[in-house]
């Protein structure tokens, strides 16, 4: 069995529809979501409907989600984001926000089969609630201190990077195939469908193939100039429309 992991959809629904168009392209029906379906972009209704169309394995709540549906403060969020926020919980529905509200923090997955146990969060595992970025291996042992499962996937920062612990060491980086070995732990960042900011515009997700024990991050060409005119016409902030076609 393939699935397809999503994080950081943000609204943006040119990017959304590429991703699930190249996923069912591969044979793909499963997917899992990491969080922050809504924020920055100009389809958060669609968004939603979209996702909660899906078959999920399995969805956690994003930062972004959070304030969406009332559940937390602005704090943290720059100027931008902040705008985009309010923004997208005034668009909502007490039913939308209720649903968001819902959305558990970390969840854990288990399929009937060999190496199929694995974790969501959209940020770190220590703390799911506060939303600590993972940059580096030293802020992957944090979250990997609090890892029961030998997988697990996370977004928040909207760069795809890998991490592997062994009994020696903790390495990590960018990626393109991680192959899981069963003795190692792994904690897999999926990127941004939504909003790229590895210097990457192309809408970034992942597919985990549970036969094979094998990772692979995707790059998807959307159309971003359908996506930005949106954004300005709803008039969100301009720097939301600017930075989808810098990736960052
Ligand atoms: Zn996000």
């Amino acid at each position: 069995m393939k699935i397809a992991v999503l994080a950081d959809i943000h609204s943006n629904l040119e990017a959304l529809h590429a991703v699930l168009s190249h996923a069912r392209a591969q044979g793909i029906t499963k997917f899992v979501c990491l969080g922050d379906v809504v924020g920055y972009n100009a389809n958060p209704h669609e968004c939603m409907e979209e996702v909660r169309s899906l078959d999920l394995l399995g969805i956690v709540m994003g930062n972004h989600d959070a304030v969406a549906c009332g559940q937390q403060s602005l704090y943290g969020f720059n100027p931008y984001a902040a705008q985009a926020a309010e923004w997208t919980r005034n668009q909502l529905s007490d039913e939308e926000q209720t649903w968001l509200a819902g959305l558990p923090y970390k969840q854990d997955i288990l399929i009937d089969s060999p190496m199929t146990r694995f974790s969501i969060v959209h940020a770190s595992l220590n703390r799911p609630d506060s939303w600590e970025y993972v940059f580096d291996t030293h802020e992957a042992d944090v979250s990997m201190q609090f890892q029961w499962m030998p997988l697990c996937f996370i977004g928040h920062t909207h760069s795809p990077l890998a991490f592997e612990r062994s009994l020696i060491e903790t390495i990590g980086g960018a990626y393109d195939v991680v192959r899981l070995n069963p003795d190692h732990k792994y904690l897999v960042n999926c990127g941004s469908v939504g909003q790229p900011r590895d210097r990457d515009p192309r809408a970034a997700y992942v597919t985990y193939d549970l036969d094979k024990g094998a990772i692979q991050l995707h790059r998807v060409t959307y159309d971003v100039a359908a996506a930005q005119k949106k954004i300005l016409a709803a008039g969100l902030p301009e720097y939301c429309a600017t930075r989808l076609a810098a990736g960052r």
